[in-house]
């Protein structure tokens, strides 16, 4: 028991004070404490005290796109690999998804996008602008530079991509940097991690359900397994090459989005979150006690609610604008969807106030479905901006020069000259309409800060021996707001893939 005691008090010390201090700096340390579990009860297991009921030269926590490509990876390298999952099935969110994924320089896209030249270096670049400056480009290189690769994986299982769309556009990025690169199968996420999943376990992948990680185990300052509960007993697992946390974010944790992630927590309490409801940041807990770094936290895979705007390139928003309190405009309707919806969270949380989108009938939303909301009770009617303003509580004369400057836009070329939006550029008429958007979440952004060989850093810059992560439990290639579709699940499969791999070469 006193083997490793120098060891062991360095760990238990520095995961109470990385893991406490990193929040509490931010959020207070009792709240901070609360959220990890309290540093000292999610201290990890010494190895010395350990008997072990599985025994893997690869331990994988997690069966969704990361979990299920790691495994792949490592059983087709010849490393015995067991994936533990929480849930009852395999998939997770990533066979709940859309199943779009982005990719640069592919065959499929040369095939069916020939009007573009697309590389992985525009397609990182367009990654780093849409980051803010937060993201680790040696990671974002190293995920573009790979994404051919990762759909000519996918096609070798079988699978087949028939059709390439764009991500929406951002002030953020270069318009030179836009390309149609999310791709697109016919059988979906379903066929997709199907398939993987099949895969995987013909390479030799053993996955045990109904199983969730709790715990850490550390031998020697080395992380060697975790404690995980199977039928309400507490069980012990060891991956002797090591472990690879593929748990996902903190989606359904509303005490660590409370901390982390004020957006998350926003729409936990007001609107749902459609991920799957197991990824509740376990792995990013379990870490955290060892004094992982954690980064990226703060941004959400968010859309508006109702009109879903700024899907993707091909899909116009309809002619309509948001107002704020004041009944004025405050951001582009038609940037990617979920710096759309960013910015409209923040208006509403700004000015404590909701905001409303106003259109009138059109092709999107004909006169009988606008008006079957208005029965529902979710939107309101006029015939006036006047009488409009008042059943929404705006400023009247603001949202009536608001409608005289955009129709007179559109009547003037069709040019949005407060924002430069690009789509449903078109006049309002009426009978005039109002109803709030909510929000449709996908997921939280945020995790631990991995090194390109996904090493899990600790917060003395270190990599901590034996511990790896990936999908959006890792973090450092994805940023604060959602960049568009298909990124998910590419640096999923992308770190998945790879940390399977690099751990099974050990
Ligand atoms: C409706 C919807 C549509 C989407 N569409 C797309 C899309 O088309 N393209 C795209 O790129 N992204 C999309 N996203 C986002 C994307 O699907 C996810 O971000 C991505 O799938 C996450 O993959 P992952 O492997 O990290 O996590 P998951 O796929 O969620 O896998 C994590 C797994 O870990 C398990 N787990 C959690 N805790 C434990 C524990 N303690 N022990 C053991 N197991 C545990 C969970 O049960 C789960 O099975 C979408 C999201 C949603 C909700």
């Amino acid at each position: 028991m006193k083997k490793q005691l120098s060891r062991r008090d360095f760990l238990k010390g520095s995961a109470a004070v990385a893991a406490t201090g990193l929040m509490s700096s931010v959020f207070g340390a009792e709240e901070a404490t609360e959220a990890l579990g309290a540093a000292e009860a999610s201290e990890a297991t010494e190895a010395s005290t350990t008997s072990w009921d599985i025994e893997a030269d690869v331990l994988i926590l997690g069966a969704g796109a990361a979990g299920m490509s790691a495994g792949y990876e490592a059983a087709t390298a010849g490393a015995k690999t067991v994936i533990l999952e929480k849930s009852p099935t395999f998939g997770g969110t990533s066979i709940r998804s859309g199943g779009i994924i982005q990719a640069s320089g592919t065959d499929v896209q040369k095939a069916l996008t020939s009007y573009q030249d697309d590389t992985p270096e525009k397609h990182a670049q367009y990654y780093l602008q849409e980051g803010e400056g937060t993201l680790d480009e040696e990671l974002v290189y190293d995920m573009t530079a790979n994404s051919a690769d990762h759909i000519a994986w996918l096609q070798s299982l079988g699978l087949e991509f028939i059709e390439v769309t764009g991500s929406a556009h951002t002030p953020m990025a270069d318009e030179s940097l836009y390309a149609d690169r999310i791709h697109g199968t016919a059988v979906g996420a379903k066929g997709i991690f199907t398939t993987v999943h099949d895969a995987a376990e013909a390479a030799g992948v053993e996955f045990i359900y109904d199983t969730e990680a709790t715990k850490l185990i550390v031998e020697d300052g080395v992380v060697v397994g975790v404690e995980a509960v199977q039928d309400g007993k507490t069980i012990c697992a060891k991956g002797n090459k090591g472990v690879i946390i593929a748990t996902s974010s903190i989606d359904h944790n509303p005490e660590m989005c409370k901390m982390l992630n004020p957006n998350q927590y926003y729409d936990l309490q007001n609107s749902s979150c459609t991920s799957y409801p197991y990824d509740t940041g376990d792995g990013i807990r379990m870490a955290a006690a060892l004094g992982a770094q954690l980064s990226n936290f703060g941004g959400v895979i968010d859309l508006t609610g109702v009109t879903w705007a700024g899907v993707n390139r091909q899909t116009p928003v309809m002619p309509c604008f948001f107002v704020n309190k004041y009944g004025v405009r405050f951001e582009c309707e038609d940037t990617t969807y979920a710096l759309t919806a960013r910015e409209l969270w923040r208006e509403i949380t700004k000015t404590n106030h909701a905001c409303y989108t106003i259109c009138g009938p059109n092709e999107s939303m004909t006169k009988e479905a606008l008006d079957a909301m208005v029965e529902a009770g979710t939107a309101c009617t006029a015939e006036t901006m006047e009488e409009l303003a008042a059943q929404i509580d705006v400023d009247g004369a603001n949202l009536q020069a608001t409608l005289d400057r955009w129709n007179k836009d559109m009547e003037e070329g069709g040019k949005d000259t407060m924002f430069d939006r690009m789509t449903g550029l078109a006049p309002i008429t009426g009978p005039y309409y109002a109803f709030q958007e909510g929000f449709t979440n996908l997921g939280a952004i945020g995790g631990l800060k991995i090194n390109v060989n996904c090493e899990v850093q600790h917060v003395n810059g270190t990599s901590i021996p034996g511990l790896y992560a990936a999908g959006m439990a890792s973090a450092g290639w994805v940023g604060p707001f959602y960049p568009g579709s298909g990124t998910a699940l590419l640096g999923s499969i992308h770190f998945g893939r790879k940390a399977g791999k690099l751990v099974a070469e050990k």
